[in-house]
């Protein structure tokens, strides 16, 4: 697959279909701008080549028309703002004025065109639809790796009408993180799944048996592999329609060297909320009515231990209901340790949205080895499968 570095831009309009999918809160204005300025490098190399860009992407989910809080225009201010680029913002994405404007770009100019989601084309996969974007470019770069497990127009059926084509230096750098963990990991690997439903990342866990040597389950789906196991989750998370999918887990595990670690203690409430009574439980014996809504102390010791002797290490899920103060410490205490191996040398990859606000919260963005912005992609990647956008790029 060809990557950035493989082309000379110089003179060549570049369609740049990136992620600008961003949150923001109710005032428009941007909560999180990594998947913004992680394309900096790319936009740069373009530009340094002497080429011209237009930037393509989509943003929330408008139900096939124009609607005005899904537009470009509230938060085109913000991505001048942190591109440090002066960009001209077109109110459409097809169309005789967008090809108007495009073909008049000079060398060095960025376009940033109207969300590709205001077309049902987009996701619908229009051939069409792509001819039209197809004629205002003449290379394709996709830099979008978080939006490149769907099939959509401007993803997967677009670059397919391109020769000059390939992925931008953000992608290269998730497949490569990916890979370093799936791949050509340093023994002892080493995942963390958290998050609350077992039913998300039930597939991944599956795939990571046989290349992990350790997985430590915790979070909210800890409780249904632990009341399939027998034990007492009081009114904890449970999906019983996933109880199929463990005894699968349980099968695989018996012929393989990976151990799956459970926490042995948790922090339990009567109340999903900071003004609750709080107890610590036995995992397997928590009473009726109290719900574990973090791992308690002993589990931090032994998750630890093992984070501390590995050399690689995967983190998608928090270990607790961080976003309440009184169920945070497992989770800050277990980005804290990853960040102590990574120091030692370990290499460390973190996902997920809300592992990402959790490390964000104690401001510990930099102390591990990559932070993927690639969410669902990123999980596809870990449950074996292969980005589909990506056969689009190589054929
Ligand atoms: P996910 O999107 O599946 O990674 O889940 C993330 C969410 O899981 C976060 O909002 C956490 O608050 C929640 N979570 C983590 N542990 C628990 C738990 N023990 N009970 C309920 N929710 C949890």
């Amino acid at each position: 697959m060809k990557t950035l570095d493989y082309y000379n831009f110089f003179n060549l309009t570049t369609l740049l279909r990136v992620d600008f999918n961003v949150p923001v809160d109710k005032n428009f204005k941007i909560t999180d701008n990594t998947r913004i300025i992680s394309i900096i490098p790319t936009i740069n190399k373009i530009l340094n080549d002497g080429g011209k860009i237009v930037l393509i992407s989509h943003f929330g989910r408008p139900k096939y028309k124009l609607e005005k809080k899904y537009s470009f225009k509230n938060i085109i201010s913000e991505i001048i703002f942190f591109l440090k680029k002066k960009i001209i913002f077109i109110e459409d994405c097809i169309g005789y004025k967008v090809e108007n404007i495009v073909n008049n770009l000079k060398n060095g100019e960025i376009v940033l065109l109207e969300n590709l989601r205001f077309y049902k084309e987009e996701q619908n996969g229009d051939i069409n639809f792509c001819k039209k974007l197809f004629k205002i470019g003449d290379i394709y770069v996709n830099e979008a790796f978080s939006a490149s497990h769907r099939k959509h127009s401007s993803t997967f059926y677009l670059p397919k009408l391109f020769k000059k084509k390939c992925i931008g230096y953000l992608f290269e750098k998730e497949i490569n993180g990916i890979n370093n963990i799936l791949k050509n990991g340093k023994k002892p690997l080493i995942s963390i799944i958290g998050g609350a439903k077992v039913s998300t990342k039930i597939s991944v866990i599956e795939n990571i048996i046989n290349i992990m040597d350790y997985i430590l389950i915790g979070g909210g789906m800890a409780y249904t592999f632990i009341k399939y196991n027998g034990g007492n989750i009081g009114s904890s998370l449970l999906e019983k329609n996933q109880f199929l999918n463990i005894k699968k887990i349980f099968k695989k595990l018996k012929n393989s060297k990976t151990k799956i670690i459970f926490p042995k203690d948790v922090v339990a409430s009567k109340e999903f909320s900071d003004n609750g009574k709080k107890k610590i439980y036995d995992i397997n014996n928590i009473k009726k009515n109290w719900q574990g809504l973090d791992i308690g102390p002993k589990t931090i010791d032994i998750f630890s231990k093992y984070i501390l002797l590995s050399k690689t290490i995967l983190w998608n899920g928090p270990l607790g209901v961080f976003e309440l103060s009184s169920f945070s410490k497992g989770t800050f205490s277990i980005a804290k340790v990853i960040a102590k191996a990574t120091k030692n040398g370990a290499f460390s990859l973190i996902g997920g949205g809300d592992s990402i606000s959790a490390i964000k919260k104690i401001k510990y963005e930099k102390k591990f080895s990559f932070i993927s912005t690639g969410g669902g992609a990123m999980l596809e990647m870990l449950e074996g499968k292969n980005l589909i956008c990506i056969n689009s790029i190589i054929n």
